[in-house]
């Protein structure tokens, strides 16, 4: 079982095939956004075409899309949904 050479793994969702390095298009939610990009490297698996992606591959694509500051952006997103556990105890 030393198949390095050819940068493939077993699938963790179906066990039966193979995930790869190909190009594919990323469409899912990232830090709150919905996300779709077209070749995004990823591995994908031959049988049920199970995608994942690298976490720096995201990162990187993230960076592409929204610079500096997406951080800021999403807290605030989310601070809106009910601040009562925001805004207890800070004085
Ligand atoms: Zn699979």
């Amino acid at each position: 079982m030393n198949d390095a050479k050819s940068n493939s793994y077993a699938c963790p969702r179906c066990t039966v095939g193979r995930c790869a390095p190909r190009k594919t298009t990323f469409a899912e939610v990232y830090h709150g956004h919905l996300l779709s990009v077209p070749n995004v490297s990823a591995f994908v698996c031959d049988v049920c075409h199970f995608a994942e992606f690298e976490q720096e591959t995201l990162e990187a694509l993230w960076q592409d899309l929204y610079g500096d500051g997406p951080q800021d952006d999403f807290q605030s997103v989310a601070g809106q949904k009910r601040g009562s556990t925001y805004g207890e105890g800070s004085n």
